[in-house]
């Protein structure tokens, strides 16, 4: 017998070559029914991979993100399959699983394939999904495979099996369809019962722009019809939130080709929300006690040699910039933190000075091939909410809470109230990979583990994803579609202080290194800006928007009048235009609903007469009457039911 050890603990003693399957079948018939894959020790294998060793078995369902990525990885044979049956000569190359569905990329030859095809490739590979064909595993040698692929005269499969070591070689067969592939599959194809092409679009061959063209097919695919359906009427909301849309829409950024790609322009009504963004936080961080530093957008090259980055990014980030005269090399800044070391570096600290928090919204260039730029969120120049703190080893924990309650406010303020937090901590089996003492290690771990503790986070720990400099904690949020977004990183760095040579004397007068804290509420104003129009759908909460209500005059006669609205509104920090136009207060309802103006402001004969307004809401209630002492109460109150004090 060999002894299978579960997740919690629990230990299955089961005849070698005893599958997955078996060890659910041993726990309940229902659990065998869902699980669909699973892990062995530290590699993903099949439901029906026989297990010969005793080991560690975490078997998973739909329900599991691993599960996802083996039904996903399965529906993307299936729909290679589809394609080669419907446009023979395609060459197939690679078909992961990635976040939501799966993507294949093909060589189409002389075929293309766009939109009005999907429905037939669809209805092919469902076809294919019902005869409920079992996904296969068998090894094959070097030799073999590379034959397979050169009778087929698909050199890229070619080229991926020749960077292959011979006996580790697999092929995955289906009904009558065989890939190359290392595993990882759901137990047959009839578990798949809804699949959908999402799209199609220019891929490279290995991401490289001097390789072939290649076509990307998009899919996603799932054990029940009304998942597709619930999948589908969420991307039909999520594309009305696109914060590409709603950007332009509420005039808030744009871009330009003649600036740029990926470099945003920020508009008037933009950049005076990033202000109010900015300031909120300086607001917050100043009570927390940071202090603001500025440094410049470029460095010197050798700057980024000492702090690592140039041996790490050089080659694939924006090149130099060399001076005419004397040949200097300067790097557009890509990260802060090198600057903030430096300025730590003027002045020597006694343990008495720290911690020191520099606080900066630094601009920072990172080089991103075209096809990766995506609106706000993925930018070659983008400002970051950068802080870096300068603490002992024994500060950790009350650093960490402090950044806890910082980014907790940040979120609360914003209407981001379902999130995770995630500690990452070392591999404890890999020690070579990390630097830095082990003792160091164990408290900085110990030190966040604690403070999320203490600030009741829902937190997990995850072992072996932090990183070689330090562990850290990511807040994970989920937005108003469900979408996951890691926001707000704190992370511990032992590598920066060593590099930079950072010292503080210490209560022995000895000189120690401090430890170092990168942390970033926001993350960048960008991204921040572009997940709070997604989330939010462009109504922003009332002390953040950048215009809170809007005064519209029945007609010209009133005008006067409004304008003394406006007066008082703004004597009251009301943040209100006119529109003055000579349209029907009918149509600057309805633009001004589209505008997500929270608050339409009717003045008309009554009004004026009365000294009021006429308080109407975006999204339609009519809340009467008011003057505008009691709209001033009402904004205000709403106002601070968001935004707590900090
Ligand atoms: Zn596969
Ligand atoms: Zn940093």
């Amino acid at each position: 017998m060999i002894n299978i050890t579960l997740p919690d603990g629990a230990v299955k003693q089961v005849e070698p070559g005893s599958t997955p399957l078996d060890v659910a079948k041993s726990i309940s018939e229902g659990l065998a029914r869902n699980v669909i894959s699973a892990k062995f020790n530290d590699s993903i294998v099949e439901s029906s991979t026989p297990l010969e060793t005793d080991g560690a078995l975490t078997l998973y369902t739909w329900n599991n993100d691993e599960g996802k990525k083996a039904f996903w990885h399965s529906s993307s044979h299936v729909i290679a399959q589809a394609l080669e049956e419907l446009y023979p000569g395609i060459k197939l190359t690679i078909g992961p699983a990635i976040e939501n569905g799966f993507y294949y990329d093909v060589d189409f030859g002389e075929h293309t394939i766009s939109e009005k095809d999907f429905p037939t490739i669809e209805k092919k590979a469902l076809e294919i999904a019902r005869g409920k064909h079992d996904f296969k595993m068998r090894e094959v040698s070097k030799v073999d495979a590379l034959a397979y692929y050169k009778k087929q005269n698909n050199t890229y499969k070619v080229e991926l099996i020749d960077n292959l070591t011979d006996g580790e070689i697999t092929f995955c067969d289906h009904s009558s369809f065989t890939d190359l592939c290392r595993g990882g599959h759901i137990p047959n194809t009839g578990i798949i019962k809804a699949i959908k092409i999402l799209s199609v679009a220019g891929a490279y061959w290995r991401g490289d722009e001097n390789n072939k063209q290649l076509t990307r097919v998009y899919g996603i695919s799932f054990p029940k019809q009304k998942e597709l359906t619930a999948y589908l009427e969420l991307l039909e909301e999520a594309k009305k939130r696109d914060h590409r849309k709603l950007g332009k829409e509420l005039e808030l950024f744009t871009f330009s080709q003649k600036v740029g790609q990926g470099l945003p322009l920020w508009l008037p009504k933009g950049a005076a929300l990033r202000e109010r963004l900015e300031d909120f936080l300086k607001k917050a961080q100043k009570k927390a006690g940071y202090e603001m530093v500025v440094t410049p957008h470029i460095g010197q090259k050798e700057l980024y040699v000492t702090s690592g980055h140039y041996a790490k990014y050089g080659e694939d980030s924006f090149q130099p910039i060399h001076t005419p005269k004397q040949d200097e090399e300067f790097l557009l800044k890509p990260m802060n933190c090198p600057h903030h070391c430096e300025i730590y570096n003027t002045s020597p600290f006694s343990y008495k000075d720290l911690p020191k928090r520099y606080a900066e919204f630094g601009t920072v260039y990172r080089y991103e091939q075209s096809g990766e730029l995506h609106g706000l969120t993925r930018v070659r120049g983008f400002t970051q909410d950068d802080a870096h703190i300068f603490c002992t080893p024994d500060q950790l924990n009350s650093e960490f809470k402090n950044v806890i309650d910082l980014s907790l406010y940040v979120l609360g303020s914003l209407g981001f109230d379902n999130f995770t937090a995630q500690v990452s901590v070392r591999d404890l089996e890999k020690p070579e990979k990390y630097i830095g003492s082990v003792e160091n290690w164990e408290k900085a771990e110990q030190a966040i583990i604690d403070a999320a503790e203490e600030k009741g986070l829902n937190y997990v720990v995850e072992s072996g994803e932090a990183a070689f400099y330090g562990p850290k904690l990511d807040f994970m949020v989920k937005d108003a579609l469900g979408r996951n977004w890691q926001l707000g990183t704190i992370q511990v760095d032992y590598n920066l202080p060593e590099r930079f040579d950072l010292t503080y004397k210490g209560s022995d007068n000895e000189l120690h290194r401090p430890v170092m804290i990168h942390r970033a509420p926001f993350g960048s104003l960008e991204r921040f800006v572009a997940l709070l129009l997604e989330h939010t759908g462009g109504n922003f909460p009332l002390w953040l928007i950048p215009q809170q209500a809007i005064v519209l005059p029945v007609s010209e006669k009133h005008e006067k009048y409004a304008e003394k609205v406006l007066n008082s509104l703004e004597n009251h920090e009301i943040r209100a235009l006119i529109d003055s136009r000579n349209e029907t207060v009918g149509k600057k309802i309805r633009e001004a609903e589209l505008k997500k103006i929270p608050f339409m402001l009717i003045v008309g004969e009554n009004e004026e007469a009365a000294e009021t307004i006429s308080v109407r809401k975006h999204g339609g209630d009519d809340l009467g009457s008011l003057n505008v002492d009691q709209f001033s109460d009402l904004v205000s109150k709403e106002i601070n039911s968001t935004l707590k004090s900090f």
